[in-house]
């Protein structure tokens, strides 16, 4: 998951890394009343997941309130590679005198987190591991044996920063942002540019953090970060429900248990001639609820027929019959249901189905017959 700058910069301040003062705006309105409240010229930031903001036209200095509600006008809206503009960040303007950049991320090659730090920040870090690879310090932390304030001394001296203050301070924001990094669980934390201003204070300019999602239950703090707004698709909310779901271009539902059974199952729908619209894995075990949610999920799609094909090992075929029996109750499905149910309770799960007898569902007892029948209705 990718941390807007103004989350991940609240999440850098929390580790004691300098950041400048702001507010998270969504209206022009509120844009001016925030650089009225900072006081002084503010740097008017669009928030979108992507880089290259400033090139764009998305980063605009704003000296006075009004211009910063036209700035915020402007850019609200704005598509910047791809991403449309919702929200703002209206921060303190910072005097830069230098401009530097710090990261730390996954080395997979390596095993190992990797820092990498260099006085030519502002710009592609690529175009600078490219063109003056000499320019970049790049030191790897061994996880079992942590970081060492020694690797920060070490990286601050490659890099060519010399002046005492400034190392200090350096020094102090590599140790804080390998914390942030550990601690959060992150798969990146950027900063670029890491500014030194006029007067020889470091801070950070912009961030960028990514945090594994596989570790975000974890973080109860980290995941109220997601975008709901941008979360609106049809993947998050089935992921909200705890399903795995991919949506698909044709027009046959899929519902299935385990990640190799559902994706074997688009192999027997296409060798029968038919177009799966979705991969959806509703997991092990599957009360009801989860039978439901799945469906709506698949039913939100344009899906002709749906096949539902459960091989039982934890989950129960029983359980899964009851499963949708109840959720073909709790919602209207217009559409036939081809399913499939073998393994643990086949046989209970069958009993169930053919006593309830659903005019649209339809029992098979192979996947392949499974799959010859649902395409045949779908093309019906
Ligand atoms: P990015 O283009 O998406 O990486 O966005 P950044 O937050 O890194 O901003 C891009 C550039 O805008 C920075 O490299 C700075 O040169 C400039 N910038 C951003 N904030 C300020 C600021 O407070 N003062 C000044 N003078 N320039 C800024
Ligand atoms: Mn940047």
């Amino acid at each position: 998951m990718d941390l807007y700058e103004y989350q991940g910069k609240e999440l850098l301040g929390r580790f004691g890394i300098p950041v400048s003062e702001g507010r998270f705006v969504t209206s022009a309105a509120d844009a001016r009343q925030a650089a009225q409240e900072l006081g002084g010229p503010v740097v008017v930031k669009a928030q979108v997941h992507v880089g290259g903001r400033g090139k764009a036209g998305g980063i605009q200095l704003a000296p006075t309130p009004v211009e910063a509600e036209q700035h915020a006008d402007r850019i609200l809206g704005m598509d910047i590679r791809g991403h449309t503009v919702h929200r703002l960040w209206i921060e303190k303007a910072s005097d830069i005198a230098k401009e530097y950049y710090l990261s730390v991320t996954f080395d997979r090659g390596e095993k190992k987190p990797l820092f990498m730090l260099t006085t030519e920040g502002g710009i592609d870090i690529e175009e600078v591991a490219a063109k003056t690879p000499e320019k970049l310090a790049r030191l790897h932390v061994d996880p079992l044996a942590g970081f060492h304030p020694y690797q920060a001394r070490w990286l601050c001296f490659t890099a060519g920063i010399r002046a005492p203050d400034e190392q200090k301070q350096v020094i102090a924001i590599i140790g804080r942002l390998y914390d942030a990094f550990v601690t959060s669980e992150a798969m990146l934390c950027e900063i670029n540019p890491l500014i030194v201003t006029p007067s020889g204070k470091v801070k950070a300019l912009d961030a960028k953090v990514t945090i594994d999602d596989n570790a975000l239950y974890r973080h109860a703090d980290l995941a109220a970060y997601r975008d709901l707004a941008a979360g609106n698709s049809q993947e998050q909310r089935a992921h909200e429900k705890g399903l795995a779901y991919v949506k698909l271009d044709g027009d046959i539902g899929i519902l299935g248990n385990g990640a190799g059974l559902v994706m074997s199952t688009l192999d027997v729908v296409a060798q029968a001639g038919g177009r799966p619209a979705n991969f959806c894995d509703i997991g092990g075990g599957a009360q009801a609820d989860v039978v439901v949610g799945a469906l709506e999920v698949i039913m939100a799609d344009p899906v002709k027929a749906i096949l539902f094909n459960i091989f039982g090992g934890i989950t129960r075929g029983g359980e899964v019959a009851r499963g949708l029996l109840e959720a073909l109750e709790r919602m209207s499905i217009d559409v036939p249901v081809v399913v499939r149910i073998d393994g643990t309770e086949a046989e209970e799960g069958r009993k169930l189905l053919a006593e309830a007898s659903p005019a649209n569902v339809h029992v098979e007892a192979t996947m392949l017959s499974a799959a010859r029948r649902v395409v045949e209705l779908a093309a019906a």
